[in-house]
């Protein structure tokens, strides 16, 4: 770089990541120019949101909630007054009732009869006085926390849903990052008392009131104005490197209108990725060696549609949303938009319900037509005694490949591959949710991109081992693992 010149960033992908690494490098540095290459025609990756005749949808509802100062701090900055504080209303349906989620004393108590629920309690000590010694698989982890019955009735078949495999083959770290850290116990005394463990259970949560795509659109106005570039239709072909060094990415832009895409070579002195694992791996031009590239093919995803669904009539139901346990239907889990934002919607007498299908990208329900979809979701919708199908007025279908990173057997292994080989390019680092193959919300994708924008100006962050150190919010507290296998519950 001569003197004078500012340094070129490259950052591949213009979802939450990949933009806060751009706005983290520009705030702290005028003498570093980001180029951010999205693939597709938006900005915002799986914390988007969609539009629809007016319709405001993300892509599964997007909760605000951190525990991470830096990053609370760059949402306010960049939206300043456009957040709206949502309280938390959500319920789980199981065996044609509403139950209260999180669990309630009486509203389960009544819900399940007092004879399943004397069973429930029993297998709790059961396991408490033997629990299984290796806790390795999801299954393990749960049903030594919570018993083998609550397990089989609140646990098994939703994770069945969401994954597609049997829970028996999910690694114990993925109900570390997940569960609520609260022992049976605690949620009793919980509904007795009326009192909160607010560390580990968020009852309200602030959200975008355009949902969360309106975070990342003006993160990305800011960046063009202080001189940085976000170009859309932009997919990242090839990354080149020579030796451990990345020179350049090859970069396909495509437009709407069908004309023939154009290539070109972008050069770079620093490289921020957020695109999948897997995909960048098959990208290197040369390649890494082989067992590199074995590594990242064992790296498996999860995929997802929603279905949103516009009823001719205001909500059907309170809640913001619902997970739907009952094997008898598809669906996993229902949003009512108008929950989230009054503002998602344009017309306040109508409502806008998301059908959200966890699925494999070629399975049975990927390939359906929307028409299939639509009638599915209506069906479905009516099925759960929410709404009638005919009340269905409007449609529209979000298929959202590799929404999940899949924590199964192999993934530890094969990560730790490429988290060396990774390491070892000089230039070149990757960050995010599938860009770390890590189970991260926006809040820790956003941070891993603060701490390479950081790294280029000469820190030294671990980018790797963000929301395996700090704690999490989700439902739940992670320390730091003990051993390379077990995440270690936080004192309560
Ligand atoms: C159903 C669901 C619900 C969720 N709920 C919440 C929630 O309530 N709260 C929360 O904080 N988080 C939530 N998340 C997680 C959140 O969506 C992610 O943490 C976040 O979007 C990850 O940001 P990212 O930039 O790492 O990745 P992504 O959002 O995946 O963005 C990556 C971007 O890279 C682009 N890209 C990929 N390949 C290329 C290429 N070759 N060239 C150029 N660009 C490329 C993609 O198009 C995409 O825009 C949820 C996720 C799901 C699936």
């Amino acid at each position: 770089m001569q003197q004078n010149e500012q340094s070129q960033v490259v950052v591949i992908g213009g979802g939450p990541a990949g933009l806060t690494a751009a706005y983290e490098l520009q705030k702290r540095s005028a003498t570093h120019k980001p180029k951010v290459y999205e693939a597709s025609n938006m900005v915002g990756g799986i914390s988007r949101t969609e539009s629809n005749n007016g319709y405001r949808f993300d892509i599964g509802g997007h909760r605000f909630f951190t525990k991470v100062k830096e990053v609370e701090k760059m949402w306010h900055e960049v939206l300043e007054d456009d957040f709206i504080t949502v309280p938390r209303l959500s319920r789980i349906y199981y065996r044609e009732k509403f139950f209260d989620y999180p669990l309630k004393l009486f509203n389960a108590l009544w819900n399940i009869g007092p004879y399943e629920s004397m069973r429930i309690l029993l297998s709790y000590f059961k396991w408490q006085v033997r629990p299984y010694r290796r806790e390795e698989s999801f299954e393990e982890w749960v049903i030594n926390r919570f018993g083998g019955r609550l397990y089989m009735h609140f646990f098994r078949s939703y994770t069945q849903k969401v994954w597609g495999i049997d829970p028996k083959e999910i690694r114990a770290d993925w109900a570390a990052q997940r569960i609520k850290n609260l022992s049976l116990f605690k949620a009793v005394w919980n509904a007795i008392s009326g009192s909160n463990d607010t560390t580990s259970l968020i009852e309200e949560f602030q959200y975008p009131r355009l949902g969360p795509g309106m975070m990342w659109e003006k993160t990305q106005q800011l960046i063009a104005k202080q001189g940085g570039e976000v170009h859309l239709r932009a997919a990242v072909e090839r990354v080149n490197r020579d030796g451990n060094r990345v020179t350049s990415i090859d970069v396909k832009h495509w437009s709407e209108d069908g004309s023939a895409p154009v290539m070109e070579r972008v050069e770079g002195d620093h490289f921020v990725n957020s695109m999948a694992l897997r995909d960048l791996i098959h990208a290197f031009d040369p390649p890494p060696p082989p067992e590199v590239v074995a590594a990242a093919d064992k790296l498996k995803y999860r995929d997802f549609l929603i279905v949103t669904l516009v009823l001719d009539h205001a909500d059907p139901f309170k809640d913001n949303w619902i997970y739907i346990h009952s094997p008898k239907v598809k669906v996993g889990r229902i949003q009512n938009f108008r929950a989230w934002s009054k503002e998602m919607l344009p017309d306040q007498n109508t409502a806008s319900i998301g059908m959200e299908y966890f699925c494999q990208q070629g399975d049975g329900l990927w390939n359906m037509t929307d028409e299939e979809l639509r009638a599915l979701a209506s069906k479905e919708l009516e099925e759960l005694g929410l709404a009638k199908a005919t009340d269905v007025i409007g449609a529209a279908i979000i298929r959202q490949p590799k929404a999940y990173p899949v924590y199964d057997g192999e993934y530890r292994d094969a990560l730790a591959v490429l988290e060396t080989w990774i390491s070892s390019l000089e230039n070149f680092q990757t960050v995010g949710r599938n860009g770390l193959h890590r189970y991260n919300n926006q809040d820790h994708s956003m941070l891993s991109a603060m701490f390479a924008a950081r790294n280029i100006l000469g820190e030294k962050n671990d980018v790797w081992n963000v929301n395996v150190e700090r704690s999490y919010h989700e439902e739940f507290e992670v320390k730091k693992p003990e051993s390379n296998l077990k995440p270690v519950l936080a004192a309560e």
